[in-house]
């Protein structure tokens, strides 16, 4: 393998999308009815460089909900705002459990780490802002300044994941509980449903990915959304943690930091080169979009993208 990250501006990628159409396995999701009813044969992929310009296919405009592809980026917020206590509340490490397992680091009571529910739940809470409203707008906007653009919330699928989301409160409580969320669960709830409940798009996904790749700079406005100091952190943990349980095989075969949501979404950043971004609905046994990662792993292997790849 070589490295081409320069051959991206001339990648067939109308003809990936094509390739990735033949493949037709695997399950929208069904959490909520918002999600159930996604087209499963869509599939929309965007690469956004250095200077903010974007490729992309059809479909790489379709908003959905970003789900949890939103964690790195609220991780990166609360990173911003409130520095190292985060690494103190918010542990690091992989769990193999499901992503909204019931369960805390056993000796310190904490969240295991961001890309899981009970993290999210507890760094969206870190933020600042005085009131859940004022923490929701520091989300909304810091993820909208990450993409560029004034991003808004499906307001349907943000009440269904509230109504449906007991599993997110009983996480709540249980860190209630250990003494690591100080605020309400109601309040930790609505903020990580809202944040989720934010609509993108493959090409918005790969604008965000960018930013995280380019230093939290925006390549497009320039606008630095986070201080570069954080992003490290927030690249290290979605490499170990952004693809649910199947982040190993995925560091393995792909060698990007990632992280997918269960709508379908899937971003990944090149480090000083690319940001990526897919949309596809069917989703493979450990909740990843199947055309998500079959794109990124042919992208990853004809630009020479794995960040432990021979030069
Ligand atoms: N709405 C989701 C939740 O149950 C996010 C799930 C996901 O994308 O992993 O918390």
């Amino acid at each position: 393998m070589t490295r081409h990250p320069n051959l991206a501006a001339k990648y067939d990628l109308e003809g990936l999308r094509e390739r990735m159409l033949e493949e037709t396995s695997g399950e929208v999701d069904d959490s909520i009815p918002q999600l159930a009813d996604a087209e499963p044969t869509v599939c929309g992929i965007a690469i956004a460089d250095s200077a903010g310009d974007i490729r992309m296919t059809d479909d790489a405009t379709i908003a959905f909900s970003v789900q949890s592809a939103v964690k790195p980026f609220v991780y990166a917020l609360a990173l911003a705002d409130a520095g190292e206590s985060v690494l103190e509340r918010v542990g690091t490490e992989p769990t193999g459990e499901a992503f909204d397992a019931l369960v805390l680091e056993s000796d310190t009571g904490r969240p295991p780490n961001p890309m899981v529910n009970a993290g999210a739940l507890l760094t969206a809470s870190l933020v600042d802002g005085s009131s859940p409203d004022e923490r929701f707008e520091r989300i909304l906007s810091g993820i909208s300044a990450f993409a560029g653009r004034d991003l808004e919330i499906d307001t349907e699928v943000s009440n269904s994941e509230q109504l449906l989301g007991d599993r997110n409160r009983a996480l709540g409580y249980l860190m209630r509980s250990s003494g690591s969320l100080e605020i309400s669960v109601d309040d930790a709830v609505s903020a990580y449903a809202r944040a989720c409940s934010i609509l993108v798009s493959a090409e918005l996904l790969a604008v965000m990915g960018a930013t995280l790749a380019f230093g939290g700079r925006n390549p497009q406005t320039g606008v630095q959304v986070v201080p570069e100091r954080v992003v490290p952190t927030v690249l290290s943990v979605m490499a170990t943690c952004g693809m649910y349980d199947g982040s190993g095989r995925w560091l393995r075969r792909v060698g990007l930091p990632a992280k997918s949501g269960v709508a379908g979404g899937l971003v990944a950043t090149v480090p000083w080169q690319l940001g990526l971004g897919v949309y596809s609905p069917p989703l493979d046994t450990e909740g990843n979009s199947v055309r998500g990662v079959l794109a990124c792993e042919a992208l990853s292997d004809d630009l020479g993208l794995h960040v432990f790849g021979p030069e």
